[in-house]
């Protein structure tokens, strides 16, 4: 859904701004994870697996958003935790655990080499076989999914923003996207930059994954590392005063770790004068809110 937004800033600095909403896609598998997990689902059922395995932290909406998939699609789901079980268990895991996912908790210390063989065949020798989703739920058939989100429109936008984790949704719009528009990337991590070439290697991955020729894709894309607020789910006072003026103005939800970030950052922007006058600007609510 398209909603055109309206108010005295983008008035006064002649911008226009829509939001793009995939945050009311679907209740549980909400915004960017639906598109990040959809080819994963499908792959690994033509593969033959009846285990899905991924990773996360405790306040993950990656794991949140498989166990979720993973119970519509029939799929049984393995949440491999950072650090150690805390219990009660907090909402996100609780509902991972409702939808029927098993959780499996990991030292931070083997958590950090989840990528080796060593810890792999480790949770291969406990879980049997299983198709791995990596942390963040990036990887080159998540890329495609997010070349998805956005439908070919007519209006056309000079710029598109979200707000980034991994970046896998960033490289789908920019997989997506005609060159001429611009896609600005909002960490929500601190040392932002570090995301270039994650991004860079994730469209890599998707071009050679699909057979598709290697487009120059650096010029596309900024990434707009001010607005992290201290680091991933950190917030701080004026954040919060931010989120909920433009809640209360726009009737539209937004959290503090991602979507708040972004839309802080951009109205941030549009008041330094980084957009010019009658710059027509696409915002992606990326989701995160239940
Ligand atoms: C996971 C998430 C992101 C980050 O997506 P990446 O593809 O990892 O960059 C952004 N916004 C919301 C709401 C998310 O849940």
């Amino acid at each position: 859904m398209l909603q055109k937004l309206k108010d005295d800033t983008l008035d006064q600095y002649k911008i226009s701004l829509w939001v793009y909403r995939i945050d009311l896609i679907h209740p549980q598998v909400s915004g960017n994870k639906w598109y990040k997990l959809k080819y994963n689902l499908l792959e690994a059922q033509k593969q033959g697996h009846q285990k899905l395995l991924t990773f996360g932290g405790a306040y993950s909406n990656h794991i949140y958003a498989t166990a979720a998939a993973g119970k519509i699609q029939g799929i049984e789901t393995i949440g491999v935790i950072r650090g150690e079980e805390h219990t009660p268990l907090n909402p996100t895991l609780q509902f991972a655990v409702d939808c029927g996912m098993h959780l499996h908790y990991m030292d931070r210390a083997t958590y950090r080499e989840k990528k080796s063989p060593e810890v792999l065949n480790t949770l291969k020798q406990i879980f049997g076989s299983f198709y791995l989703v990596p942390e963040g739920g990036s990887n080159a058939l998540a890329v495609k999914g997010c070349t998805e989100i956005l439908p070919e429109v007519e209006e056309s936008f000079d710029v598109v923003t979200t707000a980034c984790g991994t970046g896998g949704t960033l490289a789908g719009l920019v997989a997506h996207l005609p060159a001429h528009q611009q896609v600005l990337g909002f960490p929500a991590l601190k040392g932002g930059d570090f995301l270039y070439d994650d991004v860079e290697q994730l469209l890599t991955a998707y071009y050679t994954a699909f057979n598709l020729p290697r487009e120059t894709t650096q010029n596309r894309y900024r990434l707009i590392t001010d607005y992290h607020f201290g680091g991933y789910a950190k917030k701080k006072p004026e954040l919060l005063a931010f989120i909920e003026h433009f809640t209360t103005q726009h009737q539209i939800p937004l959290e503090w770790i991602y979507t708040g970030k972004m839309f802080y950052g951009l109205y941030d922007l549009i008041k330094k004068n980084y957009f010019s006058p009658h710059t027509k600007i696409l915002a992606l609510h990326t989701g995160g809110i239940r």
